[in-house]
């Protein structure tokens, strides 16, 4: 039997597709089928990085010059060929990261969304006027692209993420390197073909795949980089910030999550349960905004945790290129071994495991990363799987007296992405709006998703920066500079104070 055709995909600077300057490659396999090579991926280094750099510093002159609506056409044609390729792009997120292909579809539409959304802004950078103090004098306001910026992107979302920060990015005449998750980057190489497809000049867009340590901190580094826009884990991010910091470079960082829904007693059950095990085994629980925690108040304890129960044990968990998946497995060995260990340690200080816990295996399962949907209750705050984000399908569930027992169990964490509270009481549930500690929150909803045109982020440490999408991603991805013209004949009398 002939071997199968395994291909090598190429940075992308300044317009050409080229290899490394280190020469390597590294594979990337199907998380659901281990055996499946998805492709061969360049292994950048720091010079290829900054080769990108220089790259995007020639690509900037002409695209911060390109009026704003003139680069808009440029975004909704890019949003025409994302439609045109949906399907394709959705099997290569399956197929690279694991998750189940309805959701992979949805993430194909978010991203078309921003860019759609973003395209629009370019008919919307506004700056205001507003008098002056001065007699002959205009005063007004406008924007200019912050530069070069970084874009330093997970696995989980491996179109979205980029996408909604490539589209506002690139409306506000920004140039890019893009260093997408060593774990996916061929969504990353179809996402910039698809703006290459676009007609985006060359050194606009340029994509450098390698190990973020590499690649990433020589971005962070560069002198000639004025702005990061990263997502991706607490830690990482909290490195990347300081070492910014120290260069005064513009930064927004979205980080982890540990989400919490409360379900009160007066609560809609069914729309509960609902919500809760799509927001904490959909996507195997690897989304930022997943919810971890459930935290219920204790006359409908019991009777919440045995349907929970009940419905998480007829999920279907399999390769999520099949349709009628509700689970698939996780993204990587090293998510699969994290996901057991926290398993471990919740038994270990004592919480119980209601459903789950094990790795499956025998038969399709030996080939992927799957481990079952997983229920620890009579958790307490101070437990690490009460605290840590696990990232992966495990659900923790607490007992509180009261909501604002609750309150205090669902802010006792550092994280502050994402919330949801369940409830008929509008008194209650405008208690909650205003005293929960998170970026996002969500009412008789799931932790989950957002709009394309409202801010996207958390407190603490779930980010820091302005906040993704809306109106904020403008504000991010330009300088405001203010304008002072004295259109008067002779000399004007100034003030001298400044
Ligand atoms: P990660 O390990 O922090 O990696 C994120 C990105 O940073 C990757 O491209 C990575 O490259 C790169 N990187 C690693 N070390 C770096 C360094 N020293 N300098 C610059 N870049 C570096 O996170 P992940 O495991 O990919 O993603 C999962 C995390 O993202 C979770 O914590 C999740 O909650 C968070 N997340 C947050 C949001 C949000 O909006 N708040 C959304 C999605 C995900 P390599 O892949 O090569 O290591």
């Amino acid at each position: 039997m002939a071997a199968t055709q395994i291909t090598t995909y190429k940075n992308y600077i300044g317009g050409q597709w080229v290899e490394s300057v280190t020469g390597k490659t590294y594979p990337v396999h199907n998380p659901a089928r281990n055996g499946q090579v998805v492709g061969e991926f360049q292994t950048s280094g720091a010079e290829d990085a900054l080769k990108a750099v220089a790259a995007a510093k020639e690509g900037l002159k002409i695209w911060a010059d390109t009026p704003a609506p003139a680069r808009a056409g440029i975004i909704f044609k890019a949003m025409e060929i994302m439609g045109r390729r949906a399907q394709e792009i959705a099997e290569t997120i399956t197929t690279e990261e694991g998750k189940p292909i309805g959701d992979a579809l949805g993430e194909v539409r978010r991203a078309m969304n921003i860019m759609e959304y973003a395209a629009g802004e370019g008919r919307r950078m506004f700056g205001y006027t507003t008098p002056s103090e001065l007699p002959n004098t205009v005063a007004y306001t406008i924007r200019r692209p912050i530069g070069v910026v970084g874009i330093i992107t997970p696995w989980n979302f491996p179109i979205a993420i980029p996408a909604w920060k490539m589209a506002p990015a690139l409306i506000c005449g920004n140039a890019l390197v893009f260093k997408p998750a060593s774990a996916t980057p061929l969504s990353a190489v179809k996402l910039t073909e698809i703006f290459e497809e676009a007609g985006l000049p060359p050194g606009v867009l340029n994509l450098v795949t390698g190990p973020g340590g590499q690649v990433g901190n020589a971005l962070v580094e560069s002198p000639d980089v004025k702005g990061i826009s990263f997502t991706g884990s607490t830690e990482v991010g909290t490195d990347l910030y300081a070492e910014s910091a120290k260069r005064l470079k513009k930064v927004q960082a979205e980080l982890g999550g540990k989400n919490a829904v409360i379900v009160l007693s007066d609560a809609d059950m069914d729309k509960a349960l609902g919500g809760i095990v799509q927001g904490a085994f959909g996507s195997t629980g690897q989304r930022c905004t997943a919810t971890s925690r459930v935290i219920v108040e204790e006359d409908v304890y019991d009777q919440f945790v045995s349907e929970l129960v009940e419905r998480t044990s007829k999920l279907t968990i399999g390769d999520g290129i099949d349709p009628s998946i509700d689970v698939s497995p996780l993204s990587s060995k090293n998510q699969k071994d994290q996901v057991l260990e926290y398993i471990g340690i919740g038994t270990e200080e004592g919480a119980n495991l209601a459903f789950g816990g094990r790795a499956l295996s025998g038969g399709d399962y030996d080939e992927g990363y799957y481990v079952e949907p997983t229920i620890f209750t009579g958790v307490s705050p101070e437990m690490r799987i009460a605290k840590e984000e696990i990232f992966g399908p495990v659900l923790t569930v607490f007992k509180a007296k009261d909501l604002p027992e609750a309150i205090d169990i669902s802010n006792s964490v550092e994280f502050g992405l994402s919330s949801s509270v369940y409830t008929k009481d509008i008194t209650k549930a405008y208690e909650y709006i205003n005293t929960v500690e998170t970026g996002m929150v969500h009412v008789n909803a799931p932790t989950l998703g957002g709009e394309v045109h409202l801010p996207f982020g958390g407190l603490g440490a779930s980010g820091v920066g302005a906040r993704e999408q809306g109106t904020s991603a403008v504000d991010f991805f330009t300088e405001v500079i203010t304008v002072y013209i004295d259109h008067a004949a002779e000399a004007t009398e100034r003030a001298k104070f400044i």
